[in-house]
């Protein structure tokens, strides 16, 4: 008895103690009490992006994705803070003004989006930057959607040397979408999938309790697609084929959401309004 004493002492006060834990993982911020401050890279005088194939520039990317990320997140009901500086004078002044509209807007997160570039056009996938341990969490999330995308994974990495990442006050993460002189990454590259992969990642990251499986055509978790299949008001075979993607392009199209026939966060959320 006398041994069993500490023990049970141990077990006690855990618990006591991992309650108020307990209670704080049950409780889920909504998207709506959280904001994330978006920099769309470059498009600034003293600040242009790269140039890669076919003309194509990170300018344009940057600008089009980080425009649908804006609109896709607040879609999801984030509060959102554009970071894009207004007449720089330089490039390092460029980067001080969207550091500081991040800082000062009290924005819970950072998000900037780049694309790269490689000094002999041969590199190509995708790679996220981050500075501290929620950001870490956050780039993680993120870097598995796009590279979910068939992007090359080349990892998340640590960098606090980038002026964004060292002076914000929040995580931050900074996205390079993937390579715009890789003609395989511009292959590939579409500015909705790319902008939806990055609101992925950053809403099953924030706001966990409204994840929901993402389902496309040929998906294979037959319960999720029941699931889904019912609230489309389609017959619940479990077999994501064209009827059902059919069934959930007439649904995005009649929410004037995205249209892309897959079931994604936005897609789950307006179901289950
Ligand atoms: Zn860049």
């Amino acid at each position: 008895m006398k041994k069993r004493l500490p023990l049970l002492f141990v077990f006690i006060f855990g618990f006591v103690f991992s309650m108020p834990a307990l209670a704080r993982a049950a409780k889920v911020t909504p998207a709506s009490a959280i904001t994330i401050a978006v920099d769309i890279g470059h498009n600034a005088a003293y600040d242009s992006g790269k140039v890669g194939v076919k003309g194509i520039t990170e300018d344009w990317c940057t600008k089009t994705v980080g425009n649908l990320v804006k609109a896709k997140l607040k879609a999801l009901g984030y509060q959102v803070v554009d970071c894009s500086p207004v007449n720089p004078t330089s490039e390092r002044n460029s980067l001080q003004q969207r550091t500081n509209k991040a800082n000062a807007s009290g924005a819970d997160y950072l998000i900037s989006i780049h694309f790269n570039a490689s000094k002999y056009g041969s590199g190509y996938g995708t790679e996220v930057y981050y500075a501290g341990d929620s950001g870490k969490k956050l780039a993680s999330s993120v870097q598995s959607q796009i590279t979910a995308l068939g992007y090359a994974d080349r990892g998340i990495k640590y960098k606090d040397t980038y002026y964004l990442l060292r002076n914000s006050v929040m995580p931050a993460i900074l996205i390079e979408c993937a390579f715009v002189d890789s003609a395989s990454d511009m292959k590939r590259f579409n500015a909705e999938s790319m902008a939806s992969a990055i609101c992925r990642g950053i809403n099953s990251q924030l706001n966990p309790s409204s994840d929901k499986p993402v389902l496309r055509r040929g998906s294979t978790d037959h319960s999720a697609v029941s699931y889904l299949q019912s609230l489309l008001g389609v017959d619940s075979d479990g077999i994501f084929g064209p009827r059902t993607e059919n069934a959930v392009i007439n649904f995005q199209k009649r929410l004037g959401i995205m249209v892309d026939g897959v079931a994604g966060q936005q897609t789950w959320r307006n179901l289950l309004k």
